[in-house]
């Protein structure tokens, strides 16, 4: 590994572990603005999203990349007399991936570590093993001696934010990282490597990278930011489902780690925009940027939001296809990673005022 791929391993490890549920991105937003520091103008939304700006060297087309800063979480929602936290889910939670699992709870007063509880099989009935414990019977253990234990000396009170803790990790085949909150810090350390890389690239647009907020609550950020944008083409940067695991089929999903970016033909909240979509193609073939296709029947990105924005927005998504979404432990390919900041550095090279009218007429 050179240099440079080292200092990028060691720029995911920092963005995928640093706790950011929906409602609390302010550390990830922190990161990203000290990894840009001094290269783009940062502009906000009111509720939280970061924008870097980067102008090209003409006021071309004004294209927006949004990848979200909110990982799924947890909110605190009672402390038990006994010193247990109940708790509400932030985005989309499967209670078979939950229980058991260890968790950081973001006290005031400092990150401190919890366990979701569970009872352990010995004590558990025939009738009861074959029963899915429910997210409403769970709760986070964080060694507490009592509520005021809790409250008081660990400041663990009603409204604080958890998270997955999961340790970054470089499986066997190096190519393969392992960590939580893939969905969607892979997408923001795409943006954050992007606006580096455009200083040395010429164009004439007008670059937005967005952060946003709690897109897995309903893509509150992407519809704010596009607000202060007014973009003229929106690219979504996420992560897709990896279909290419035991029991999964390709009508299920078709992406596969290492296969190369995936490129969105539909999902439950966005038809892309077919030219753009067709431009989008083009433009890998020619500069022989691996890429696959990639459809989500069940889910929805910030894409969808933000093509809706005022007029509407030629808008499409980017992903990297991702293994274990929403769970403690998502795996993706520093390859695909690769092909997404490629393409979308090929496309923004392409892209100026006569595209955009060809795209639109
Ligand atoms: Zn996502």
């Amino acid at each position: 590994m050179n240099n440079k791929q080292d200092e990028l391993i060691k720029w995911l490890q920092e963005i995928s572990e640093v706790p950011g549920p929906s409602g609390f991105e302010r550390r990830v937003r922190d990161l990203m603005i000290r990894r840009l520091d001094g290269k783009c103008e940062v502009l906000d939304d009111k509720i939280g999203s970061v924008i870097f700006k980067k102008q090209g060297r003409a006021k071309g087309p004004c294209i927006m990349l949004a990848a979200h800063m909110d990982e799924i979480g947890f909110l605190v929602k009672t402390v038990t007399k006994e010193g247990f936290l109940k708790f509400v889910t932030l985005g989309g939670w499967w209670e078979q991936v939950m229980l058991g699992q260890r968790v950081t709870v973001m006290s005031p007063k400092g990150d401190i570590p919890g366990v979701i509880g569970s009872k352990p099989p010995h004590v558990l009935s025939a009738e009861e093993r074959k029963k899915m414990v429910m997210k409403k019977e769970m709760y986070i253990d964080i060694g507490a001696a009592d509520k005021k234990d809790a409250e008081e000396r660990m400041g663990v009170t009603p409204g604080v934010p958890v998270v997955p803790f999961t340790p970054f990790t470089l499986m066997a085949n190096p190519d393969l990282l392992v960590s939580k909150a893939w969905d969607d810090r892979v997408g923001c350390a795409v943006l954050t490597d992007i606006l580096q890389q455009l200083d040395k690239i010429k164009h004439p647009n007008t670059v937005f990278g967005v952060g946003t907020v709690q897109e897995e609550v309903g893509c509150r950020g992407a519809k704010t930011s596009a607000d202060v944008i007014g973009p003229h083409i929106a690219i979504a940067v996420d992560t897709c489902i990896a279909g290419d695991t035991p029991g999964m089929s390709e009508d299920q999903a078709s992406a596969k780690l290492g296969g190369g970016v995936a490129v969105c033909i539909y999902d439950a909240s966005l038809i892309p925009h077919v030219r753009l979509r067709d431009f989008v193609l083009e433009t890998a073939r020619a500069a022989k940027i691996p890429f696959q296709l990639e459809f989500s029947e069940g889910g929805g990105t910030d894409g969808g939001r933000i093509h809706l924005h005022a007029q509407g927005v030629p808008s499409i998504v980017l992903s990297v296809p991702t293994r274990y979404i929403h769970s403690h432990n998502g795996i993706i390919s520093r390859k695909d990673y690769e092909s997404t900041v490629k393409l979308i550095l090929e496309l923004v090279k392409k892209l100026d005022d006569k595209k955009l009218q060809e795209l639109l007429g």
